[in-house]
């Protein structure tokens, strides 16, 4: 092995992120880019060890001994999913982070990239959000847990570079969606749910098709494939240990009822789409600011909205059998 060779661990690597990042590394691969010929990459998921268990996390640093880590495994889930389940959310991501942050630190890690969330900022607070704000004040009650959680892995960051040096960094995605999402309907976000639900509508023939909520929250969503090649951009290239917004533009951000019109042209559905009002909406906008990211990488240029709602859409149709549900 060469004294430059990377060994990059992608934990929760079978996940959304996870899979869109293994698709951009082995495009690079067939390439044969300089960086692709100098890095292994190993991406694992709970099957290859459950890191809320720290015997089964320094079992998996000790068996691939990575030089690098992107951290994203975590209990992950949409907005019901989250008021269930606060507790859980809480103590099986800090148990996760602690695990994955200690393992890496007594194994020599060179860089860690974790990742946050925009739905962990204050609820009250003034748009749009920028990394500066992840403190400012208490999460949206639907996802104390979950967000309370991915805020100290910003405190465990700080104290490993002021305890030990250590370039343990986070980068803060907006909503993300494609293929190899979750489509579990207990547990799944916004646009993995419409895509499966309307598809079983169309499947009953159903002419008209509810969507929880009033449509009127606003949402950036970003493209898994983008958010790829943004991680790994970072990975590459970001020495920070700041947190840095990995989102779309602020132009870009939609309503609800706008992403449910664009799946049902992308399904082709014929029928009608009501709002259940009585259902809760969660937080009414998360408005960020990707101006951290737009001067930094200034060429990055995003999949259109609708062709990656199209794009989504056809790779679950094809992949239905296989996908979460
Ligand atoms: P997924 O739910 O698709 O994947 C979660 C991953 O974490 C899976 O690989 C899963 O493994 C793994 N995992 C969960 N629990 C454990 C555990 N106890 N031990 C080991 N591995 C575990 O999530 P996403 O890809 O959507 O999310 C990736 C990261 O991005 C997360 O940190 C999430 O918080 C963050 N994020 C996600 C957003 C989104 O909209 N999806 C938005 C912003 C941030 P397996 O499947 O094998 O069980």
């Amino acid at each position: 092995m060469t004294e430059n060779r990377r060994v990059i661990l992608v934990t929760g690597g079978s996940g959304l992120v996870g899979q869109a990042i293994k698709t951009v590394v082995e495009e690079e691969k067939q390439q044969q880019t300089a960086n692709s010929l100098n890095e292994t990459w190993i991406f694992s998921g709970s099957k290859d060890g459950d890191l809320r268990n720290k015997s089964q996390t320094d079992a998996l640093f000790e068996r691939h001994k990575p030089t690098h880590v992107i951290h994203l495994a975590a209990m992950v889930g949409g907005l019901f999913h989250n008021m269930a389940h606060n507790l859980s959310f809480f103590r099986d991501n800090m148990a996760i982070n602690d695990n994955v942050l200690s393992a890496s630190y007594n194994n020599n890690v060179k860089k860690v990239v974790s990742c946050l969330s925009t739905c962990i900022f204050p609820d009250k607070t003034s748009y749009p959000i920028d990394e500066t704000m992840v403190h400012n004040g208490a999460p949206h009650t639907s996802n104390y847990g979950y967000s309370y959680a991915k805020r100290m892995i910003d405190v465990l960051n700080r104290g490993y570079h002021e305890m030990h040096g250590c370039m343990f960094t986070s980068v803060i995605p907006c909503n993300v969606f494609g293929p190899h999402d979750n489509y579990n309907l207990e547990s799944s976000h916004v646009i993995p749910a419409l895509i499966r639900r309307m598809d079983d509508a169309m499947q009953k023939g159903d002419t008209t098709f509810t969507v929880m909520g009033s449509g009127k929250p606003l949402r950036q969503f970003i493209y898994s494939l983008d958010l790829a090649k943004l991680f790994i951009w970072v990975l590459r290239n970001y020495e920070s240990i700041e947190p840095i917004i990995l989102s779309v533009d602020e132009e870009d951000e939609v309503t609800i009822s706008t992403v449910a019109d664009m799946i049902k042209k992308a399904h082709n559905f014929t029928g009608e789409i009501v709002y259940d009002t009585t259902k809760a909406d969660g937080q009414y906008k998360k408005t960020a600011s990707n101006k951290k990211l737009r001067s930094l990488n200034k060429d990055f240029k995003f999949t259109p909205f609708e062709v990656a709602i199209h794009d989504t859409v056809a790779w679950f149709k094809e992949n239905r059998e296989h996908a979460r549900t």
